[in-house]
């Protein structure tokens, strides 16, 4: 099977060819980081325009570097969503196009089942298993008793991971996103600020950061009224901690509690050094292999849509050509079985 998967949620214009769900042919990937860092953020009707001026010569450029030709392609999938309508629209259009053109089924894919499945590409899955989802829109514990059964046992109540680290980077006057700048602070500073962990309840799953991030700006903005020399390492570490130690904990239970195979870490938040090391290092100790993609398959890309869509391929569940996008998309509605 030959999977020409297309995404263009966000402010990443991907596509990729991707043979038998597991064998990354070509994933050609180009990001308008650079565009969108002046505006502090993603501008969606940029991201739109942009999408549509680069969206051909990405396919071309994918399937010239697969080595194949477009007749070689057993489906097309695309990300139905989530994410910015006008910008799935844009590879939605594109894949309807090749799926009609080729007279090949079309798969509309769950962006964050891409996210979890960008694991496949580089280990072997094994259920059931827990997946913790941490990126710029989704901080979640997603369950997997079977291949492509995803039931959501936790997630933020407010803001998302990468979203917090975004914002606080932006408090700190550091470029977008900012995530990476918090990281490279954190992981290289001696000294740390305590802040407060959102547990909630007891028994939850659940997430909470805007408590945290507001501690971190109230931190911010009571140095500068005082005049007081501000340790901005020393606060990235804190907030990291902070983050990576309810994240860390969280999982594990979850593993624990259903009786997870592995832990499979997934979503832009997953290259961060801080989260990596300490679930790592509690991974080994409570014995539970733990499964991350490299970074390049963290991010936003299209292999993880090709292997999530081949799920689909398998079981012959394709979409219509009416299908359309879907910015809150449930992932649980994806599963294979529903
Ligand atoms: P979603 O997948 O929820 O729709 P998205 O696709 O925009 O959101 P991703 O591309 O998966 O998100 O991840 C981007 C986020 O990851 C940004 O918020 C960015 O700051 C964050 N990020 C990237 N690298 C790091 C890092 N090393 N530490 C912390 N955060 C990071
Ligand atoms: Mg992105
Ligand atoms: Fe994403």
């Amino acid at each position: 099977d030959i999977i020409l998967a297309v995404e263009t949620s966000c402010d990443e214009t991907s596509v990729a060819v991707i043979r038998g769900g597991k064998h990354i042919l070509s994933n050609v990937v180009s990001s308008q980081i650079e565009i969108h860092e002046r505006f502090g953020g993603v501008v969606p009707e940029i991201a739109s325009r942009k999408h549509v001026e680069s969206i051909t010569l990405i396919i071309e450029q994918a399937v010239k570097e697969s080595g194949l030709t477009l007749k070689d392609m057993s489906a097309v999938a695309v990300t139905q969503g989530p994410g910015l309508v006008g910008a799935l629209l844009v590879g939605i259009v594109a894949a309807k196009s090749l799926a009609m053109a080729l007279d090949i089924p079309l798969i509309g894919t769950h962006h964050i089942a891409g996210h979890i499945y960008a694991n496949e590409l580089v280990h072997n899955i094994e259920y059931p298993c827990m997946a913790l989802v941490v990126s710029g829109g989704h901080t979640e514990l997603v369950l997997l008793e079977r291949e492509g059964e995803f039931r959501l046992i936790g997630r933020t109540r407010d803001d998302a991971v990468g979203e917090a680290y975004d914002k606080v980077a932006r408090a700190l006057h550091l470029p977008y996103p900012g995530g990476p700048h918090i990281d490279r602070l954190a992981v290289g500073s001696e000294e740390t600020i305590d802040l407060p962990r959102a547990w909630l309840e007891a028994d939850s799953y659940d997430f909470s950061f805007s408590g945290l991030k507001s501690a971190v700006l109230a931190v911010i903005n009571q140095t500068r009224m005082k005049g007081l020399h501000l340790n901005e390492a020393a606060l990235a570490r804190g907030f990291q901690e902070s983050v990576t130690e309810v994240l860390v904990t969280k999982a594990l239970r979850a593993v624990h509690q259903y009786g997870a195979k592995q832990l499979l870490l997934c979503g832009g938040v997953a290259a961060n050094r801080g989260l990596r090391a300490a679930l790592t290092e509690r991974c080994e100790s409570d014995g539970v292999p733990l499964l991350i993609p490299p970074n390049s398959l963290c991010t936003d890309n299209a292999a993880m849509i090709g292997a999530a869509a081949q799920l689909k391929l398998k079981r012959k569940q394709f979409s219509d050509l009416d299908m359309k996008a879907d910015p809150g998309f449930s992932l649980e509605s994806w599963s294979v079985g529903s």
